[in-house]
């Protein structure tokens, strides 16, 4: 089931918390809503799901094509997981996996039995055989978001809503799960909006990131376009570390802090006043300047422990900025806080300043 996002706006009184927003998921996609807190990320997700109303003569919302605006949160077929999924504390993983298929109407109803071989089916795909019996409190948050998942998996949903569902769980247990998750798709395929403000998790879970910007759509692309092609200087600061510089683009140059780079008109058209962003593992630094264009700079502090080397840096017109480097090139170089290196920019992403 796909679903069509046309011409959204939502206000809360004056505020406008989405604004014209259009968006195509493909059937047995996994888009991932990407921005900042307040964004509208969770506002868009409400009203795809029916559970709030667009502002009136805005736009619609179409399921396959279907205009699902009047139609009643429970007939949408939409599965939900939030953040702080209330399971039923009084009822066991079985019981509360098995709740949306023993409330449906009796000829709808599966039998007993097969209630029992479906449910256990789901708790074997989200990896919970064994737990049945359980109650909520004997479960870790990452064992109850899946629980969560596999009774919004139960009903088999057209379309899985997920609002930051592991926002509340640890670094590394969120890790697990969204590699996991992104396993779980790829076997049941099932169209899914999975909101978060995590770059990470968005990249690395999603087929298509949805940039969301003071309820406005910034980019839509791969992970690989809005990470490597970032459409705006916003898209460009949300996704990572970056070093940004005030410059000048001149006829096939771009000029900044004392340095000038070629930079072919054919990539943008862009002329006069820049800003100019590089990604600080697209600086280098060396300890001579080997006769090529560099800043000089002087070390102000070292962080190793990591799989990258980062080397904050400082030039003589104070201006600050961040390399990251490997650790095999940081084991030749004998870098320690105060030394004078040449710093060169590998890749630079330039914006109309
Ligand atoms: P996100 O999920 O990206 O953090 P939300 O969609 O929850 O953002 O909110 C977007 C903006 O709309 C925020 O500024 C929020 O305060 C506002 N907002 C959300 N829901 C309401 C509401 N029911 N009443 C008033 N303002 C709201
Ligand atoms: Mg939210």
């Amino acid at each position: 089931m796909s679903i069509e996002v046309q011409n959204i706006s939502k206000s809360f009184g004056a505020y406008r918390a989405l604004n014209n927003v259009n968006l195509t998921v493909n059937t047995g996609e996994l888009v991932a809503l990407l921005g900042p807190s307040g964004s509208g990320k969770t506002t868009l997700l409400r009203i795809i799901a029916g559970l709030e109303t667009a502002d009136p003569h805005s736009g619609t919302i179409l399921f396959h094509e279907e205009d699902v605006a009047a139609r009643h949160v429970s007939k949408r077929g939409v599965g939900f997981v939030f953040q702080h999924y209330a399971l039923f504390r009084h009822m066991t993983v079985f019981e509360n996996v098995a709740f949306g298929l023993r409330v449906k109407k009796r000829k709808y109803r599966l039998g007993k039995e097969e209630i029992r071989s479906k449910v256990l089916q789901l708790l074997e795909l989200v990896q919970l055989d064994g737990f049945a019996n359980r109650y909520p409190h004997q479960l870790s948050g990452g064992q109850r978001q899946r629980v969560a998942l596999a009774r919004a998996l139960a009903v088999e949903p057209k379309v899985l809503l997920l609002d930051e569902p592991f926002g509340a769980l640890d670094a590394k247990v969120r890790k697990e799960l969204r590699a996991w998750l992104r396993r779980l798709h790829d076997e049941i395929h099932v169209t899914s909006v999975f909101v978060t403000h995590d770059q990470d998790e968005a990249l690395e879970v999603a087929d298509r990131v949805v940039v969301l910007n003071q309820g406005r759509i910034e980019q839509i692309g791969t992970p690989d376009e809005v990470f490597h092609h970032p459409a705006t200087e916003f898209v460009m600061h949300f996704l990572g570390d970056v070093n940004t510089f005030h410059g000048r683009v001149n006829q096939g140059t771009v000029e900044f802090s004392s340095l000038e780079l070629p930079f072919p008109q054919s990539r943008q058209q862009i002329a006069g006043d820049a800003r100019v962003f590089i990604r600080p593992y697209d600086v280098t630094i060396d300890t001579k300047t080997n006769g090529l264009p560099a800043l000089e700079a002087q070390v102000t502090r070292v962080h190793s422990a990591g799989p990258l080397v980062r080397v904050e840096l400082k030039t003589s017109a104070d201006q600050r900025l961040v390399s990251e480097i490997s650790q095999e090139r940081f084991a030749t170089m004998n870098l320690e806080v105060g030394k004078t290196v040449y710093v060169r920019p590998r890749h630079v992403r330039v914006f109309a300043g």
